[in-house]
């Protein structure tokens, strides 16, 4: 067997993660993406690195998102669209919204939080990266009883796993942070996460990738997965028409995954759900740990001076117009429970980017049987940035022989079956 030479598809998080675990294990890498590093979905993102975030398909989630779905302000929404995978998506979504299936994906992701949370201290420690890391956790914050009731159970629920949460109340939070308005009653701190501004976290990844021997480029859109007669990987075609040569690939395009995986015949029903993003300045009194607006889903991170609002999970067709009053929507959501100069800080950076999401609300991570040398890691959809460094460690394991460190397999990349 000839020594690996792989070819990873997208600089995103899980892209870059993949190609500096394998320069740690002395392997030939070369990472190819039309964009610049750090123009991506893993740079717009609320930069939570959130172990402990409870999956997207929890049970009552599909009716909610039903009730939401007309509405242009709401957290979920749905474009009206005649797209049948769309359709298809949403139907086997709704069928994965329910009690046991959200157990199964608990253990799962609480497994590979805490994994993913050690490869990140493992970058941190190596890289002394400049992005404002730290680890406050995330609190979950409320303005009703209600929620704060619905927050508590579902805070319970995860410290079977593990998870180390507390409740605090509106008063404790305030002398936290004087920022929080009046009318918020309480918050669950979840104690075992962390923060940082991805962006300067991706420009640290790279620039430590380039540094180990990482080729990055050439900038271009690849086309094709190619293969010898026997199936086996043998490189990729890109627009321009050259071609790389690879013993293995890896597909970490994020959200534009899909047609590249169903080129090889594995049926691969991604959607993108959007968020956008916007970074206010000039505030006079920031949260000390990123929070997640409950009533409204909106996050709100600190990362130094700046106050990132983040949200909305919009499901349709991509390439869309943005929608302009989601955008809006963020400060006017945030005001409710933010003060501390929020309504009058100058916006600095607008953004919105997909987050690549599977109906069954897990990822898509490991290697492909009918395709030999071939590797995915996509379908993190709102945990990219924190479980993508886990996604990235697994398959250079996998690459060089080993075994990975945590079950892959509810993440199988051809659970869905064939195309066709
Ligand atoms: C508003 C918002 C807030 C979020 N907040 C958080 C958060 O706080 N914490 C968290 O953990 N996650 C968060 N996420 C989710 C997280 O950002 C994503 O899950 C993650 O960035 C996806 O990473 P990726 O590497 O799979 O894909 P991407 O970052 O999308 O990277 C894919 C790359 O592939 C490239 N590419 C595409 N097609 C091709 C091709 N044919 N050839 C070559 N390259 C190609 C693209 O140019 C891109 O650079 C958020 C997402 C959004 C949108």
């Amino acid at each position: 067997m000839p020594s690996p030479r792989v070819v990873v598809i997208g600089s995103g998080i899980v892209g870059l993660s993949t190609a500096w675990e394998l320069s740690h294990r002395g392997v030939e890498v070369q990472v190819i993406d039309p964009e610049p590093v750090h123009d991506q979905a893993s740079c717009g993102n609320a930069g939570m690195l959130s172990i402990g975030h409870v999956p997207l398909t929890r049970p009552g989630v599909s009716w909610r998102g039903l009730r939401w779905m007309l509405s242009r302000t709401s957290p979920l929404y749905i474009r009206p669209t005649i797209d049948r995978e769309i359709w298809s998506w949403l139907w086997h979504f709704h069928q994965h919204c329910n009690e046991p299936w959200f157990e199964r994906t608990m253990t799962s992701l609480a497994q590979q939080g805490w994994a993913s949370m050690a490869c990140i201290d493992r970058f941190m420690e190596e890289t002394a990266c400049d992005c404002l890391f730290k680890k406050v956790g995330w609190m979950a914050v409320c303005r009703t009883s209600a929620m704060l009731h619905e927050q508590a159970e579902e805070a319970a629920l995860a410290q079977r796993h593990g998870y180390d949460c507390a409740m605090i109340s509106g008063a404790e939070l305030r002398a936290l942070a004087p920022c929080y308005r009046s009318a918020v009653v309480g918050a669950v701190h979840w104690r075992d996460s962390a923060i940082c501004d991805p962006r300067a976290y991706m420009k640290g990844l790279e620039r430590s990738c380039r540094a180990r021997g990482v080729m990055i480029g050439p900038r271009v859109r690849v086309t094709r997965i190619l293969r010898s007669k026997e199936g086996r990987v043998e490189g990729v075609e890109c627009a321009d028409g050259s071609r790389v040569k690879a013993t293995h690939v890896v597909l970490a395009a994020g959200v534009w995954s899909k047609p590249l995986l169903e080129d090889v015949g594995v049926r691969c029903p991604l959607v993108g759900a959007r968020g956008y993003n916007i970074r206010l300045q000039g505030m006079h009194a920031l949260p000390v740990a990123s929070a997640v607006l409950c009533e409204t889903s909106i996050a709100a991170t600190p990362t130094g001076s700046d106050l990132r609002l983040a949200g909305t999970l919009e499901i349709g067709p991509l390439g869309k117009p943005w929608i302009r009053s989601r955008l809006e929507q963020l400060r006017k959501g945030a005001d409710a429970y933010i003060d501390g100069g929020l309504r009058d800080a100058a916006t600095v950076e607008e953004w919105a980017g997909y987050r690549p999401c599977l109906p069954d609300g897990m990822p898509a991570v490991g290697t492909v049987d009918s395709v030999p040398g071939l590797l995915v890691g996509t379908g993190h959809a709102m945990l990219g940035m924190t479980l993508g460094p886990i996604a990235g460690e697994s398959m250079a394991r996998l690459i060089v022989g080993e075994s990975s460190t945590i079950d892959l397999s509810l993440m199988r990349p051809d659970r869905f079956g064939r195309v066709g």
